[in-house]
């Protein structure tokens, strides 16, 4: 996996331009040395929807959930792709300077209906300066987190687990398809050296990485849920996981969690909801353009450099 994480402190910095920025994911680096060959098309949004929906089946999103196309004709034709956690101001900043013709983003820019797109408000605002800079935006969200190689599944992938099975299995979906992970550690570990793998592996982000648990526990089953995970507490002690690593844990969930432990598990190792969800992109975008090769397209992928968690800075007892 790719380490190009966004840089702690450096909120608009750039990780998709640092080390691995040019990786598979991004520009493709294999020039074709057959000289017969003639250089691939470029798909049209269309061609890029319909590979998407063989990875990402919107049929696998949550009922509440809005995924699919937000702007864009389908008929235009896609070189560049970006793709990034959130459509804020300054991925899309960050798409439009780089001429992305879409930007790929996990999480909707609507998530409930709306009246009108006037550009008055900062989603409005999106949406216009998408279409007059010619972007297209789709949304991947909790059909890219059931799928196979979604959020959790990378998630698992990183901390090393095996026999990784859903959490939650999808209602209408493979066996290996839901929301949510769990599986084993190859051999047993403390907590706390599980802990520093786990911030590891996660981008740099002001609020770092909290954990609630002896520190010398020993902990093998490993539950992730990438993003918010608090309304997934009975599958984890259902599945019996020593410790549950998501985002986003509230004071009421993760305390009562913590009360109804039995011997002290399972433990709680909370992360930052967009950095579990950054990890994502690159296998994502790999995948991507895998399925546009096999279909004889090339597009240009990038991932975006913006670092999209909201918090700036952290105070702790001891360090201030
Ligand atoms: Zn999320």
């Amino acid at each position: 996996m790719e380490t190009d994480k966004p840089a702690e402190g450096s909120k608009p910095a750039a990780p998709g331009t640092d080390p691995a920025a040019p990786d598979s994911a991004t520009t493709p680096e294999t020039p074709d040395d057959s000289a017969a060959s003639a250089p691939h098309p470029v798909p049209s949004l269309g061609d890029v929807l319909l590979a998407a929906e063989e990875l990402w089946p919107a049929s696998l999103a949550e009922g509440w959930d809005a995924v699919g196309l937000v702007a864009g004709r389908p008929s235009r034709p896609v070189e560049r792709i970006l793709f990034a956690v959130d459509p804020t101001a300054e991925v899309i900043d960050e798409a439009l300077e780089w001429g992305a013709d879409l930007l790929l983003t996990h999480h909707p820019l609507f998530l409930k209906p709306v009246h009108s797109v006037a550009g008055t408000g900062f989603k409005g605002d999106a949406v216009h300066r998408l279409i007059e800079g010619g972007c297209a935006l789709l949304t991947v969200h909790t059909n890219g987190d059931s799928a196979v190689g979604g959020v959790s599944d990378v998630l698992a992938d990183a901390f090393g687990l095996r026999d990784v099975v859903p959490l939650v299995p999808a209602e209408d979906g493979l066996p290996e398809e839901g929301i949510g992970r769990v599986g084993d550690l190859r051999d047993a570990t403390t907590l706390a050296d599980f802990a520093k793998l786990v911030f590891s592996i996660m981008p740099a982000v002001a609020g770092g990485v909290r954990v609630a648990g002896d520190p010398h526990g020993l902990v093998r089953r490993v539950a992730v849920c990438g993003g918010a995970g608090d309304s997934l507490f009975d599958a984890v002690r259902r599945h019996q996981a020593d410790v549950y690593v998501t985002a986003d844990l509230r004071h009421h969930p993760a305390s009562e969690a913590r009360e109804a432990a039995v011997n002290g598990r399972p433990y709680l190792i909370d992360v930052s909801h967009f950095g579990s969800e950054w990890l994502w992109l690159t296998p994502a975008a790999n995948a991507l353009e895998n399925v546009l090769t096999d279909q004889g397209f090339a597009a240009e992928i990038r991932i975006s450099g913006t670092n999209t968690d909201p918090w700036d800075f952290v105070l702790t007892p001891g360090l201030n």
